[in-house]
């Protein structure tokens, strides 16, 4: 499986913003980009005092990048999604964020299982979790409406998954599923409407930079 192996913070100062890649060492003083908020880079520093007049390509490209990189996708992948978004009824970029939304690693971190998007892909991995009572090891599968996440059985006496519980607490809950955090488990009730999804991701200019 192809990945990301470079600083993660980089993309962050890259796009110019958090983009909350690394769990709880983004809201610590650790955070590269609070440190070191310009482009990475020899000329990252200076560039940021120069004055752009952004280009409609450059403002799609970067819209497109954010979105992949928020949900660590890589390209061919991310453009499969969005050919997937395509072909199905309704609204392509709401589509393709639903499309996102709904992979597993996602939802591990919106149930408050995983610290980051990453680190629910590592667990995933690992073989920590199961769908519908069958164990998996795919963090991009995609879950349907009905479906039931949980740690493994033998999972549960590791001491990450027995100090999760104060973890999922501390996360709010998120409306289009329920869990339980007893049983470290959760179920997608229903598809995430545009107003539950990250609102800074602009689908549109995906759209256009697609459509080019
Ligand atoms: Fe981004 Fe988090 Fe790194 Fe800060 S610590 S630069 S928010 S990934």
């Amino acid at each position: 499986m192809a990945k990301y192996r470079d600083a993660v913070c980089k993309l962050c100062r890259r796009e110019g913003e958090k983009l909350f890649l690394k769990g709880e060492r983004c809201l610590t003083a650790k955070c590269a980009f609070d440190r070191r908020g310009y482009a990475p880079g020899q000329h990252g520093k200076s560039s940021q005092f120069k004055r752009k007049r952004e280009s409609d390509y450059n403002r799609q490209l970067r819209a497109k990048q954010k979105a992949r990189r928020v949900y660590g996708i890589l390209e061919r992948q991310f453009r499969r999604y969005y050919e997937d978004a395509l072909k199905r009824r309704g609204l392509t970029g709401f589509n393709l964020l639903q499309i996102l939304e709904t992979r597993l690693d996602n939802v591990i971190y919106r149930l408050g299982f995983a610290e980051s998007r990453a680190h629910a892909r590592l667990l995933v991995t690992h073989g920590h979790f199961t769908v519908n009572g069958r164990r998996v090891d795919i963090p991009s599968m995609n879950l349907s409406v009905g479906d039931t996440v949980a740690v493994r059985e033998g999972s549960r006496d590791l001491t990450y998954f027995k100090d999760l519980p104060a973890l999922a607490e501390s996360r709010n809950a998120i409306p289009w599923l329920t869990r339980d955090i007893k049983t470290l488990s959760g179920s997608v009730t229903r598809l995430p409407e545009r107003s539950e999804i990250d609102g800074n991701l602009q689908e549109q200019l995906i759209v256009e930079y697609y459509s080019r």
